[in-house]
């Protein structure tokens, strides 16, 4: 399920914003290259780390474990006791629905789930993870998340008494269940206006002081745990009265990973393949579906180098900030990279010297040349310090393949137009 959908009132986390919180990483460069750039994407957990992840700030979940054979499934059910519930494990939503959640009485059911879960395809994510817990009596299944209002400038908490199906669904069909509170990050939330906010939500009252006492946990979780996306549906109310998470999604902001030890999530990321190739040569790479690629150094740049190809009516096959040393390694790499993007027809490379000049931009470019064999035409554009020194090294190795422009916006209309005729 998406996090928050426009009607929400709140934007959808498009490539720009991901694009707009990449941006602060890089500012510091000034010609330094960082030792480890770590991703830029949010890390999602799977449920059963978002589970751990709550546990940490208080918040109940049901024990479980996570294996990844029928044999250690059949052994954790045994540990936590029957009945347990088999649950896929997936960066994925509706896994109920897609046969991925299944209740278990003994060993043999657990047998037969498990067996059928595991490599089952959940939305194109295939199961190679299961966590098996205690099965949990519901008596009511409501809905609740905190993430990230950007237009807002606030954290914008729902809530809602219709859980358990897609809230976007409760969204579009009865909108008054989903009761919101926009949250000022400086002032947090109160114990007070948690209560009201309870209360608005029409709830069973009688579980209001479970509610609210679990609602401030998660905001913690949320806030101090440094998450974008805090969400529980459903949230539950056991037939004993307790409020408790039967599921969790949590999406932790990536900026944040050096207050962490995030490693083992880390681990079981999906990511776009491009994007892990970029970060594995300490690139700054976000992956988008056009054309054009692009090859910039500093963030700033980069990212008006975007405007400028959507400008001349292109479209931006990723963004790529190469950084201040704009070597011929550096800039080998960054072209390897978006030559084996198949969706790249052509390359724009928007370099404005500053500490790094002209002529070693040039040489890199042709250096790397020489280590990569490129498919795609090249329009390069250099300006900035010792540009002409810098164009008359590349002037000897100019062809209908490799293209100099003088402005951007002559450059980027030229990478459009080859973009266009390949
Ligand atoms: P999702 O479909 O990916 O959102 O997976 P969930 O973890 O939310 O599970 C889907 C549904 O399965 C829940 O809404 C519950 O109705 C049901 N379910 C999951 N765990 C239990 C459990 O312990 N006991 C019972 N009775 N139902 C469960
Ligand atoms: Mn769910």
């Amino acid at each position: 399920m998406a996090p928050v959908s426009p009607d929400l009132g709140s934007k959808p986390i498009t490539e720009w914003a991901r694009l707009c919180e990449a941006r602060p990483m890089s500012l510091p460069s000034f010609g330094y290259q960082p030792q480890r750039v770590t991703t830029f994407s949010a890390v999602d957990l799977l449920e059963y780390q978002g589970k751990q992840f709550f546990a940490q700030f208080g918040i109940p979940v049901s024990d479980g474990r996570p294996v990844t054979t029928v044999d250690e499934a059949v052994a954790a059910a045994e540990a936590v006791g029957y009945p347990v519930v088999v649950k896929a494990q997936v960066h994925a939503g509706g896994r109920g629905k897609a046969g991925g959640v299944k209740l278990a009485n003994n060993a043999d059911e657990v047998r037969e789930h498990a067996g059928n879960i595991l490599g089952l395809d959940i939305s194109g994510h295939i199961t190679r993870i299961l966590w098996i817990e205690i099965a949990s009596d519901i008596s009511e299944e409501y809905y609740v998340s905190f993430t990230l209002d950007r237009s807002a400038k606030k954290h914008l908490g729902m809530l809602s008494k219709e859980g358990g199906v897609e809230i976007e669904q409760v969204a579009v069909e009865n909108p008054d269940a989903i009761a919101k509170i926009w949250i000022d990050p400086v002032d947090g939330l109160t114990e007070a206006v948690c209560r009201e906010w309870v209360l608005a939500a029409n709830l069973n009252p009688s579980v209001t002081d479970g509610a609210v006492a679990l609602l401030l946990k998660l905001y913690t979780a949320y806030t101090d745990g440094d998450a974008d996306l805090a969400e529980i549906n459903p949230l539950i109310v056991k037939t004993d009265g307790k409020v408790h998470a039967l599921d969790a999604k949590v999406t932790l902001d990536n900026n944040a990973q050096y207050r962490h030890e995030w490693d083992e999530y880390e681990a079981t990321q999906v990511r776009d393949e491009r994007e892990e190739a970029a970060h594995a040569k300490g690139l700054q790479y976000v992956g988008l579906d056009g054309t054009v690629g692009v090859i910039a150094n500093g963030a700033g740049l980069a990212m008006s180098t975007l405007d400028v190809v959507n400008q001349a009516g292109g479209k931006p096959a990723n963004f790529l900030d190469i950084g201040g040393g704009a070597n011929a390694e550096v800039m080998a790499g960054a072209l390897q990279v978006i030559n084996d993007d198949p969706n790249v027809k052509s390359i724009f490379i928007n370099i404005f010297g500053g500490i790094t000049r002209g002529e070693e931009v040039a040489k890199g470019i042709i250096g790397a040349l020489e280590m990569v064999d490129i498919e795609a035409p090249i329009v390069i554009r250099l300006d900035g310090t010792n540009a002409e020194e810098g164009r008359a090294i590349l002037a000897p190795h100019l062809s209908d393949k490799l293209v100099s422009k003088p402005t951007m916006l002559e450059a980027a209309a030229a990478a459009v137009e080859l973009a266009k005729k390949n």
